[in-house]
């Protein structure tokens, strides 16, 4: 998450309800799926009658159209552009997507969301408008890559490029020192913001706290410091 990706989320209004997504490859029903779950009215388009059907069978979504919809007026005509959230996941066919974002933003819809298939597609679907884009596959790449090298982590949430709030295993070499002992701030310039306590976290921990092996805690500060961590 970086801080443009902040300021699109924040833009969202809470009493969003309704969702429109073009696209019924794997990520687009899996968007369609869980919003359909969660209570949020979707419309679903595909260019493709039989995913457009097969979405209907199986009830991922209350309401689905075959279009194409890289035609504006299609899009118009089915009320895509009266939607306030669009989520364009088209992945593989990168002009069709380029067109179709295109076509959703000179619409008017003021919250577009688009897939991008590589680093060109992402750049490309910004310059045409797109609010916010993802890269599953590329951000699921990193996330393994750092569970795979740092599997003490937990949970990750990059705050920017540079900073982060982590989850991590307590490392053996903390096992029953306090908060005080362990001096995080001047040895790693980190601060501890929690740790867990009978399957809960505790927050702002007294200095005096105990940490034990095997329980979690979560730090904020610097990547580099995060990674000075006996981890
Ligand atoms: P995958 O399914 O491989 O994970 P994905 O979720 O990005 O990838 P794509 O393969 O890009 O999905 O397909 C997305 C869907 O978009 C397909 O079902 C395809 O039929 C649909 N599509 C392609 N072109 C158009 C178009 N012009 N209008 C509407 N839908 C389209």
């Amino acid at each position: 998450m970086n801080l443009s990706a902040l300021s699109f989320f924040r833009s969202l209004g809470k009493n969003n309800h309704q969702f429109a997504v073009i696209g019924l490859g794997r990520f687009g029903r899996s968007v369609c799926s869980t919003l359909h779950r969660l209570g949020y009215e979707v419309l679903a388009t595909d260019i493709d009658e039989k995913r457009v059907s097969e979405a209907l069978t199986e009830r991922i979504v209350g309401h689905a159209l075959q279009l194409d919809s890289t035609e504006s007026a299609a899009l118009k005509e089915a009320g895509i552009f009266e939607f306030d959230t669009v989520i364009v996941a088209i992945g593989n066919y990168i002009q069709e997507s380029i067109i179709t974002t295109l076509n959703v933003k000179e619409g008017g819809v003021p919250h577009v969301v688009a897939k991008a298939s590589s680093e060109v597609h992402q750049k490309l679907l910004k310059r045409v408008g797109a609010d916010h884009v993802v890269f599953p596959e590329y951000e699921a790449g990193c996330a393994l890559a750092r569970t795979l090298t740092k599997p003490s982590i937990i949970e990750r949430f990059d705050l920017d490029p540079d900073n982060s709030i982590v989850e991590l295993i307590v490392p053996d070499d903390f096992h029953g020192k306090t908060i005080t002992e362990l001096q995080l701030r001047n040895r790693y310039g980190l601060n501890l913001l929690a740790v867990s306590h009978d399957g809960k976290f505790l927050i702002n921990p007294e200095p005096t706290k105990r940490l034990e092996r095997g329980t979690a805690m979560v730090v904020i500060g610097h990547n580099k410091d995060i990674n000075r961590l006996p981890i």
